[in-house]
């Protein structure tokens, strides 16, 4: 008998599966007492076991006849390459933890590689994050979890954003019993285009591994044991959406433009440099959001300057003439920091969160600012800042930008100075005082997720009032509605960042109302681009009308 399981939120797209449930890899601290030595010694046999494993698993591959077999072989050499070796051997020397040092040097050869003009060295780049997660798994020892099998179903209590990143791309889809609709990993899973439903509750922990599930990323369902009439409708309408996807594709290479030729820049939204390609082969016509929170969660130190800027330049060679709008760390809310542990609160999304960290622990934003201001020198850079509420924090914000600039000025380093600085609109606050913002900030970006939140005082992460949580209702229009007309009247551009930018079925209004760009998920970029080219201004105008409630 089949049954269904009702999330709180999904990621678009169906998938079908044999259940895998999913364990965390336990994370590895260097044993008390150890010499540089011993490390070392740890290093290297995790090193050859890593790739004794990786090989296996080729093997196992090629035996099955799954063309991942060359993947993991590839995984397989640069987990023993010599870069990786002395560079952690270097980083150990110099008193860096081993999980840290492997860390570090492996976010480096990844932007490094994702610099290269060869495509195929480029592809390396990801691999070297998979790399990664394997010597950090072999590290952890026995407690490490198996490898997902490819086509699987991942089944987890909750999912860190960088756990979901981390999935392999051979998984199916993902099903957790906590998160909500517009947490951070639904919104990773949308950006990979990952069918996922997530709010789940417990009983999808009691499904046994293997069982056949069908995930429903558009309905929030799972369901266990389809019969095959279940099967059959889920396999048509799979079709349906690979026809769908065939015909966006043809659209990739051109411009984001409604029916009667007004272009509409269509931006994606990335939390790792990684994602900067899938941007680019979704036909990303600049990055409009790119979450750097995710550069410092799930690891035992902050990532330093040069870890930054390396970072920084991997997007920017990725998309080399883009507009790339970085955003400053986000943290607080439902991204915590395990360095950097926050008072408990309360209320933690009208708490320390955003800027407002930044203000507790300036040197945190310096080191990024100066980044930022390096990797500037090289392409079109513009930094974000995150839950402003008042002008006084904009403020607050450029005088540690100039600040930043005026250090690397003295030092003599190449930078530049003056990058666009604009703000998110996500605070009620900031779309009731837009029209000041405006004269201050260099561009705004609407984060319709925060800015639904705040302006219908609903969690949005609350699986018993997703019901209320609607980026569609008219009084977060008109909140919208503030801060475009502020920004048509002092001249800077405004675009949208929050989830309800990548809804095809809002697309049309959020033109309409005067956006000027929208940044989405990457895989969501084809239909955003489908919908908007059946539609003309005048449509759109009216669309926004309607949307207002007017
Ligand atoms: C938003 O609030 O809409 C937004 C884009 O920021 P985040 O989802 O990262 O809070
Ligand atoms: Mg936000």
């Amino acid at each position: 008998m089949s049954k269904v399981l009702q999330g709180a939120g999904g990621a678009a797209g169906l998938a079908l599966g044999p259940a895998f449930h999913w364990r965390r890899a336990a994370v590895t601290v260097d044993p008390p007492g150890e010499t540089t030595e011993m490390t070392l010694a740890r290093f290297r046999k995790a090193q050859h076991q890593a790739a004794a494993r990786l090989r296996a698993l080729a093997e196992r591959q090629r035996a099955a006849g799954l063309r991942e077999a060359d993947l993991f072989d590839a995984q397989a050499l640069l987990v023993e390459d010599d870069t990786l070796t002395d560079g952690v051997t270097a980083l150990v020397l110099e008193g860096q933890s081993l999980t840290a040092a492997i860390q570090t040097v492996v976010a480096q050869m990844q932007a490094v590689l994702a610099d290269l003009d060869d495509p195929y060295l480029r592809e390396r780049a990801a691999d070297m994050a998979a790399v990664g997660v394997e010597l950090l798994r072999v590290l952890a020892g026995d407690s490490s979890p198996a490898p997902i099998p490819p086509g699987a179903i991942v089944l987890a209590d909750d999912l860190t954003p960088a756990e979901t990143v981390d999935l392999p791309n051979h998984v199916a889809g993902f099903a957790t019993a906590g998160g909500g609709p517009t947490g951070h990993t639904i919104i990773l899973a949308r950006a990979r285009g990952v069918p996922a439903v997530v709010g789940l509750g417990e009983s999808i922990l009691h499904v046994s591994d293997g069982s056949l599930l069908l995930i429903d990323g558009d309905a929030a369902t799972v369901l266990i044991d389809p019969d095959d009439a279940d099967v059959q409708v889920a396999q048509e309408r799979m079709a349906t959406l690979h026809a769908a996807r065939h015909r966006q594709a043809a659209l990739r290479d051109q411009p984001g433009r409604l029916r009667d030729g007004r272009p509409v820049a269509l931006w994606a939204n990335i939390g790792r440099p990684a994602e900067a390609r899938l941007a680019r082969e979704h036909g990303a016509e600049g990055i409009g959001l790119f979450r750097t929170e995710f550069l410092f969660l799930d690891r035992d130190a902050p990532p330093d300057e040069e870890e930054q800027y390396a970072a920084y330049r991997a997007v920017i060679a990725e998309l080399p003439d883009c507009p790339i709008v970085i955003r400053t760390l986000d943290i607080g809310g439902d991204k915590p920091l395990p360095y950097l542990p926050l008072v408990p609160e309360a209320n933690p999304f009208l708490g320390v969160r955003g800027l407002r960290v930044c203000m507790q622990r300036p040197d945190l934003l310096q080191t990024q600012l100066r980044a930022l201001l390096r990797a500037a020198a090289h392409g079109d850079i513009w930094i974000m800042l995150p839950m402003v509420a008042t002008l006084a924090d904009l403020v607050w914000a450029r005088e540690q930008l100039r600040q930043a600039a005026q250090e690397l000025a003295s030092a003599g380093i190449d930078h530049r100075p003056d990058p666009p600085l604009g703000v998110m609109i996500e605070t009620p606050a900031a779309a009731v005082m837009a029209d000041q913002l405006a004269r201050e900030a260099a561009f705004f970006s609407i984060g319709s997720n925060d800015l639904a939140q705040y302006t219908l005082a609903v969690d949005r992460g609350h699986p018993a009032l997703a019901a209320r949580y609607q980026a569609s209702d008219p009084a977060v229009w008109r909140m919208m509605d503030l801060a475009v007309r502020a920004a048509q009247q002092a001249g800077i551009p405004i675009g949208i960042c929050g989830e309800l930018g990548g809804d095809p079925a809002a697309a049309p209004a959020l033109v309409g109302l005067g956006l000027n760009e929208l940044s989405m998920s990457p895989a969501l970029i084809p239909a955003v681009k489908e919908r908007l080219a059946q539609i003309t201004w005048a449509e759109a105008q009216e669309a926004a009308a309607r949307a207002l409630g007017r």
